[in-house]
């Protein structure tokens, strides 16, 4: 396959027009990047081999990773995957919305693309809530296939022009929306092995879900180990990186750094907040953003590190506090 380079990277909008549009070119096996109340969506045909090898390509992204199917209808999750009880349960209560469900792919094996799962038995899927998202899978018809609209292992993009920084010139066409609502990707559970194992958590509180099952969520650190293979992106250490190094749970900082804020700012400090009125929720919306907005910042004024207040590890404090730490992490290169 050749790579896609310097291509014309339309702009589109949110219309009938536009999103048939947008239909052409994954008909096309082209990319598409499209808003969802998560994060912007990097979306090719899930049954196309062509449209879903460039999803790989244009991302850089680890073959390995295999990518989340997208459908309009909540009805339509078991012409794809074997549905258990507390599974159905889950889709009934919070799709459409933030939450992706990893099942056992229905058998004999559907038209997707051997791709899309890594091969695997299993499929990761969901209902956006999104309702672009949501019409541009009804027009085209058939799932999606489509991760974050971002360079393998950088920052999410939760605004159009963050998307347009990581794709342009490289996918055909970029719907443009509002920011996204949610901010932060999904949370997977799998049922894989009937018990749910929470793979990342995400958009959607974990303690919503436990509270909705009646038991608690195993996590994927205490299956792993009796498990020949689980495959989470939450198991690729180094994620949503910016340039700068980030110091975890500070409460200053020194003259040559910023800080990120959680409620008020330290004396002195220089940099943005996520919530001044330490609002998990809003700091979530905020989140890579502005992540996004002190990279560029601390660039601007050569300041090598970013110091990041303490964020409360309960609700969604508990995605960005996984995110935060894997945007920590220094990669080789
Ligand atoms: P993202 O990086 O947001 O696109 O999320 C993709 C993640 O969904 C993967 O890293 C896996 O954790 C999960 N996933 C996707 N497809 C599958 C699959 N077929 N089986 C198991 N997990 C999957
Ligand atoms: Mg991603």
């Amino acid at each position: 396959m050749t790579m896609q380079k310097n291509i014309n990277t339309e702009i589109l909008n949110q219309d009938m027009k536009s999103l048939r549009k947008a239909c052409y070119f994954l008909n096309k096996n082209e990319l598409v990047s499209f808003p969802t109340e998560t994060v912007y969506g990097l979306g090719a045909s899930a049954i196309s081999n062509i449209g879903v090898a460039k999803i790989f390509s244009v991302k850089g992204r680890p073959k390995y990773n295999p990518l989340i199917i997208h459908i309009a209808n909540k009805q339509d999750a078991d012409k794809w995957a074997q549905v258990p009880k507390e599974a159905e349960l889950l889709i009934e209560s919070f799709w459409p919305g933030p939450l992706t469900l990893v099942l056992n792919r229905k058998k004999p094996f559907t038209a997707l693309s051997t791709l899309v799962t890594g091969n695997l038995e299993t499929i990761a899927i969901r209902v956006p809530l999104h309702p672009t998202a949501r019409a541009l899978i009804k027009e085209f018809g058939s799932p999606l296939a489509a991760p974050s609209a971002n360079i393998s292992g950088r920052i999410s993009p939760t605004r159009a022009k963050d998307v347009l920084v990581n794709m342009d010139g490289k996918i055909s066409a970029l719907i443009k929306g509002d920011d996204c609502s949610i901010g932060l990707e999904s949370t997977i559970v799998s049922f894989a092995n009937n018990e749910p194992v929470l793979l990342r958590p995400g958009g959607l509180p974990e303690e919503i879900i436990e509270e909705k099952l009646g038991r608690p969520l195993l996590k994927s650190t205490q299956v792993l180990s009796n498990q020949r293979k689980i495959i989470a992106p939450g198991m690729m250490e180094s994620h949503y990186a910016p340039n700068c190094n980030l110091k975890l749970n500070q409460v200053n900082s020194q003259t040559n750094e910023l800080f990120l804020g959680f409620g008020d700012m330290p004396k002195n400090a220089i940099g943005l907040n996520l919530s001044l009125t330490r609002n998990l929720k809003e700091a979530a919306t905020n989140f890579f953003a502005t992540l996004t907005d002190i990279d560029t910042m601390a660039e601007l004024m050569r300041y090598k590190t970013v110091c990041v207040a303490p964020i409360p590890n309960l609700g969604l404090g508990v995605a960005i506090n996984d995110r935060l730490k894997r945007a920590a992490i220094k990669k080789e290169s």
